[in-house]
């Protein structure tokens, strides 16, 4: 939780490592690591969802964002 938000959530399982989370992000606070994307900025994360928007393999996910109705 920052004060945005919430973080992104990975399932590791998922990731193929592209890299398309860590080159989208717009405060640039997402890394590449071995095991997938990690946040050693974590206090930069606006919470903007375009990580998980990105991921082609939906390792991503914003914790409550199924909770959010769509847009009418
Ligand atoms: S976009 Fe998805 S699959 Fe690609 S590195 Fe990020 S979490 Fe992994
Ligand atoms: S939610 Fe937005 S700011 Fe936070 S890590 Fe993902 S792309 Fe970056």
């Amino acid at each position: 939780m920052t004060a945005f938000g919430e973080l992104p959530v990975l399932d590791a399982s998922r990731c193929t490592r592209c890299g398309d989370c860590v080159e989208v992000c717009p405060t640039d606070c997402m890394a590449l690591a071995a095991a997938g994307p990690w946040l050693p900025r974590p206090r930069d994360c606006v919470s903007c969802s375009a990580c998980a928007l990105v991921c082609p393999t939906d390792a991503l996910k914003m914790p409550g964002a199924e909770h959010v109705e769509p847009i009418q």
